[in-house]
């Protein structure tokens, strides 16, 4: 739909590449201005020129409170204000119980769980009063629990409870805050995955198959658009059936 998120101002963070970049592109291609944020500000400038005129890329680490401050600023200084957030940055770090370290426990838990923390605060202290719609990226893990992702899935399992939390606080400001809980999708992500474990996964999801960067974005437009108006607080599962 055109001009779905006309005049509508986006961050959206991890952007340079997987879903992160699929939602920068969603959001553009519905009329939105869209600020890519990534680690690599070279990666975020690049994928930004990618989308066009209306796209800016700025570096930032997630994890980082003075980062997170600059960027949301930085948005606000060249657009003058913030209707749309996507807290999507992630990484994994898989492992057993007995092999995986605190650092590998630490870092998930931090990129996630304190970077969409930190960003749910930043986007909420631009929105409140004037309206706006945050969307954090949970998964499908964080539901069901999935071996070797202990960090992972209490990362993603904690993003429900903030997302739920934040949406009560902020629900008579104006603002509305929802998570998106993919499945299997096809990413760099997901590319580091032995092809055996990968079919093995596609096989227990009742389509069949796993899904397309593309198909998380559409709910991500959906959910910051107002045609979502009056849905916030919830959790919605990308996962072609999985773990229903
Ligand atoms: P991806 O391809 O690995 O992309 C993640 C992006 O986040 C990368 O560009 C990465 O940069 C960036 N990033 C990592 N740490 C960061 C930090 N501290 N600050 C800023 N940016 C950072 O992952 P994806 O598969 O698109 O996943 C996107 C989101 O969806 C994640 O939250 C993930 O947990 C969630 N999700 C994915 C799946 C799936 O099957 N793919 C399923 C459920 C949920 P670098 O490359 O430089 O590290």
């Amino acid at each position: 739909m055109v001009g779905l998120l006309a005049d509508k101002r986006a961050v959206v963070t991890g952007a340079a590449q997987g879903i992160g970049l699929a939602i920068a592109t969603e959001l553009t291609a519905h009329g939105a201005k869209v600020a890519l944020i990534d680690l690599d500000a070279k990666r975020a400038g690049e994928a930004a020129a990618q989308l066009g005129a209306d796209a800016i890329g700025i570096g930032a680490d997630v994890t980082s409170e003075e980062d997170m401050r600059a960027a949301a600023d930085a948005v606000v200084g060249a657009w003058g204000g913030l209707d749309i957030w996507v807290n999507n940055a992630g990484v994994t770090r898989d492992a057993s119980l007995r092999k995986m370290t605190l650092a590998d426990f630490e870092l998930v838990i931090d990129v996630h769980l304190r970077g969409s923390w930190l960003g749910v605060r930043e986007a909420a202290a631009i929105m409140r009063g004037k309206g706006g719609s945050i969307i954090n990226l949970s998964s499908m893990s964080g539901k069901i629990g999935n071996p070797g992702q202990t960090n992972y899935s209490a990362a993603k399992a904690g993003i429900v409870g903030l997302t739920k939390a934040a949406a009560k606080e902020l629900a008579h400001h104006g603002v509305r805050v929802n998570a998106v809980a993919p499945g299997l999708i096809r990413t760099p992500m997901t590319a580091a995955m032995s092809a055996e474990a990968f079919a093995a996964t596609e096989a227990t999801i009742p389509m069949r198959r796993a899904g397309e960067p593309r198909e998380v974005a559409g709910v991500v437009a959906f959910l910051a658009s107002d045609l979502a108006g009056y849905v916030t607080g919830t959790v919605t599962e990308v996962s072609g059936g999985r773990g229903m």
